[in-house]
């Protein structure tokens, strides 16, 4: 197992990369989901002043005011060769700070690890893309094919803002044959001592859809026999929170499973769908959440709204549901699962409203995939690339259904667990510790001069 946070020196990169993602978490571009919120021009000016004097040109869109995204290319000399977009997210989710040990907005350096939101989701990449971005350049790179480092607005909504837009409107600028971002490359230990660095190679979709339940109002004086919409919604909410829709075992499950070398014993079950479930009661709560989101359609209800007052029986309550769908499922089979979910209820539930983003996939028996393996074995000598579903959405989506090969990686130290980054993703006390941010950025110039040749 090679150690990479001793064999490769430190020098200035560590400091670079430092100091721009302090900048970035203090700018504090915090998505709601309002239009107004975010405000990623700030990062798009800090990042345009970042490669000034480098001698890439870059360029800004902003559909709206205040969402703006920073492209910078280096153009390749070879117009048929592959090209390859590093594209990391500005925005961040919002913070609780009296939930944090550190100011959450701070960016504070404490011990050898910069603190703040967006540390790993996903500041600490797009802090790396651009400076490995501007080293090449510095360094008077001239791929065959154009690299484009994208700084994008707005993932943490739906895109509308950023890469949904720029995918749909900018291609010119922004389009790639093949894409990385967030996340991956946390390394894993493995059997026989290897790491494995899981590659997120898809994801699952979203169908987020609005519920209505009706019922008759009343006086609520006298509840007896009435048609009260809380009460039926109360039992919609336990039918689908109790609903176990069947396991999955996939393709890209099975090879995850696989490929990272766990034990016999604890690998058989969780490839047999009649087992699955049981299996999950023996491993540690985040991981069973994450397995089982994995090899599931799920359903969770996260909002309701109902009622006018205290003294008048409902006649209407809104329910929405975050549902997340497997590779190949779409609204008719949401639909159909959601009927059998409610059974007899079923026609007193209305979908009103629905959100259908499918899930999306890329293959690995790609040029990108093996230049993933080679590099990363130059930092991590026996490592192991493995392929993995990612559960939650990433802009990734809106390149893969223009055709392009887009995968999640990065590159981590071994000083956090795999478990402590999935609950450090939207949670409290994020951080990221300077040894992953320089590997990050080492990866990236070595993937890009072993990719795009020159
Ligand atoms: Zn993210």
């Amino acid at each position: 197992m090679g150690d990479a946070t001793t064999t490769r020196a430190g020098g200035d990169v560590t400091g670079e990369v430092t100091d721009l993602i302090q900048h970035l978490i203090r700018n504090a571009c915090v998505n709601d989901g309002s239009v107004g919120s975010g405000f990623e021009v700030r990062s798009a000016d800090l990042l345009a002043g970042y490669f000034e004097g480098s001698g890439i040109d870059v360029e800004r869109y902003e559909p709206e005011p205040g969402r703006a995204s920073l492209v910078a290319r280096i153009e390749g000399s070879n117009p048929d060769a592959p090209g390859l977009l590093l594209m990391g997210h500005t925005d961040v989710v919002p913070a609780n700070a009296d939930r944090w040990r550190h100011d959450p907005f701070g960016g504070e350096l404490i011990d050898g690890e910069v603190w703040g939101r967006g540390a790993v989701d996903m500041l600490n990449l797009t802090a790396s893309m651009a400076v490995a971005t501007r080293r090449l350049a510095a360094s008077g790179f001239r791929p065959e094919g154009t690299l484009t480092y994208l700084a994008v607005a707005d993932e943490e909504a739906l895109g509308a803002y950023g890469a949904d837009h720029l995918a749909r409107h900018e291609l010119d600028a922004v389009g790639a044959d093949f894409v990385i971002t967030e996340s991956g490359g946390i390394p894993v230990p493995g059997g026989g001592g290897e790491l494995r660095l899981p590659v997120l190679v898809g994801e699952k979709g979203s169908c987020w859809c609005t519920l209505r339940i009706t019922g008759t109002p009343g006086h609520a004086s006298q509840p007896y026999a009435t048609d009260n919409a809380l009460v039926t919604a109360a039992e919609v909410v336990r039918r689908i929170a109790e609903y176990r829709p069947q396991t999955d075992i996939h393709a890209t499950w099975r090879r995850f499973l696989e490929g990272m070398g766990l034990p016999d014993e604890m690998v058989a079950p969780l490839l047999d769908p009649d087992r699955f479930v049981d299996a999950l009661a023996d491993l540690p709560v985040g991981m069973a959440r994450q397995f089982h989101a994995c090899t599931h359609t799920t359903l969770a209800p996260t909002v309701a709204h109902g009622g006018t007052k205290t003294n008048v029986i409902p006649d209407q309550v809104d329910l929405q549901v975050d549902i997340r769908t497997l590779p190949g499922q779409t609204l008719p089979d949401v639909q159909a699962l959601l009927a059998e979910a409610l059974g007899d209820l079923a026609d007193r539930v209305e979908m009103v409203d629905s959100h259908d983003d499918p899930s999306t996939e890329s293959p690995i028996d790609t040029p990108l995939w093996d230049a993933l393996d080679r590099v990363s074995k130059s930092f991590y000598s026996g490592s192991h690339l493995v392929p993995m579903l990612s559960v939650g959405a990433t802009d990734a989506r809106f390149f893969r259904r223009l055709g392009a090969t887009a995968y999640g990686f990065g590159l981590f130290s071994q000083k956090l667990t795999f478990e402590d980054f999935g609950r450090m993703f939207h949670g409290d006390d994020e951080r990221v510790d300077t040894d992953s941010l320089r590997l990050s950025t080492e990866l990236w110039e070595a993937v890009a001069r072993d990719f795009l040749g020159g």
